[in-house]
């Protein structure tokens, strides 16, 4: 693993040392339960304080507001099972055709339990049509739920904007910022935004681990119904050295939120491969984006086949979301956009961290032309057989 270069951490990052080494005492030592009246359990207690303290303060939020939760779904399932439960005479969200599948599976589920939802699309450069979104704004809207920015292509969404517009209509606004914290600054202090997802295994925090903001007022009903845990808001005993964890890794992003070194190294390796590989867009809108996300597409080759070709260089990237690859299926999101076929089975996202080194972008830049230019050569491809295999994919998932 020493000389890999992984340009993936939109689906998951490694854990930071320090992070690290802020939890291992609470898996050793300090087993307490935090509820405990003794000062064994206690001292525990105060440790979770002062994580929560530690992702309030990243938030700009008040600690009171932070539940912690599993993982990014389970945020963004309590988030929008509240929100509904809160109103439960409204029967109508408003979503977008590019969220994270933990809210857009979710979404279409409540359509078979008499809700409305109205899918927003997006433009080609992956922006959302505000008038659309204005129109779709009912009495009968119970929940705005909007990703802050997307996983596969890093586009941001206008969330202030957003935000106004669904309290002028009375509408609860859930955000999914999963990919938002740690890589742009946010406030919830001065803020639109009713409930916010985050997840520690995206920003150098281990996996099970993740919170949820709910703003003070919000009217909120579980999804675990249990103890008393988190003002009652999410019963089970917690992951104690998960958030000790989370803290120290919120800690780190507020730090870590100024320095730019991730944008120059994404700009310079995206800027490379526009300018000297011939044949390739960028899928996403150039500038409204998080700063460490570039999703290239490339003419004529297949996205699986180009990214075996860097795993055998130990360079690791994704052709969409973790989570829909290993299907045929082409990215939603990219297909949201209207990319083309010649692209939707060739686009490739590459996402850095604060670890990403400049020599590691100067690999894949010496690396990745030479295999392009064998891919092509090999395939000699033609839209016409880039729809020949869009079929035998199709034959394939039919079988
Ligand atoms: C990763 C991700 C999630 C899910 O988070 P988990 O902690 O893996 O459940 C949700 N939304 C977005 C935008 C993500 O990138």
């Amino acid at each position: 693993m020493k000389d890999c270069v992984y340009l993936d951490n939109n689906a998951t990052t490694q854990v930071d040392e320090e992070v690290l080494a802020a939890m291992l005492p609470y898996l050793t030592l300090y087993y307490g339960n935090p509820s405990s009246m003794h000062t064994f359990g206690r001292q525990v207690g105060l440790a979770v304080k002062t994580g929560r303290e530690q992702v309030a303060s990243l938030l700009g939020a008040e600690p009171s507001e932070i539940v912690f939760t599993s993982c990014g779904t389970e945020g963004d399932n309590a988030a929008i099972h509240a929100a509904l439960l809160a109103q439960p005479n409204k029967r109508h969200i408003i979503t977008s055709r590019v969220e994270h599948p933990a809210v857009l599976n979710l979404c279409k589920s409540l359509e078979r339990k008499d809700y409305t939802v109205t899918y927003l699309s997006v433009d080609n450069q992956g922006q959302l049509d505000i008038s659309e979104f204005e129109a779709s704004l009912t009495k009968n809207t119970a929940l705005v739920t909007l990703m802050y920015a997307n996983n596969e292509t890093g586009v941001i969404f206008p969330i202030e904007h957003i935000g106004q517009l669904s309290k002028k209509y009375g509408a609860i606004f859930h955000v999914d910022a999963v990919q938002a914290v740690g890589k742009i600054p946010l406030n919830m202090c001065k803020s639109s935004i009713d409930m916010l997802t985050l997840s520690g295994h995206k920003i150098h925090a281990p996996k099970g681990i993740g919170a949820l903001y709910v703003r003070r007022g919000t009217r909120f009903h579980p999804l675990l119904i249990g103890g008393q845990q988190e003002r009652g808001r999410r019963g089970g005993t917690e992951n104690v050295p998960g958030i000790i964890a989370l803290g120290k890794a919120a800690e780190l992003a507020e730090s870590h939120l100024m320095g730019s070194g991730e944008k120059e190294l994404r700009d310079y390796l995206e800027q490379t491969i526009l300018t000297t590989i011939p044949d390739t867009v960028l899928n996403g809108h150039a500038v409204q984006r998080l700063p460490n996300t570039s999703n290239i597409g490339f003419k004529f080759v297949e996205g699986e086949a180009i990214l075996l070709s860097l795993n055998q260089h130990g360079i690791y990237a994704s052709s969409g979301s973790a989570c829909t690859s290993g299907s045929l299926e082409p990215s939603h999101v990219l297909r949201a956009m209207g990319v083309p076929h010649t692209l939707l089975h060739g686009s490739i996202r590459f996402s850095l961290s604060r670890f990403t080194t400049h020599d590691q972008i100067q690999k894949v830049l010496k690396v990745l032309p030479e295999n392009i230019d064998r891919l092509r050569a090999l395939s000699s491809w033609t839209s016409d057989d880039a729809s020949l295999l869009v079929e035998r994919k199709q034959t394939a998932l039919t079988k």
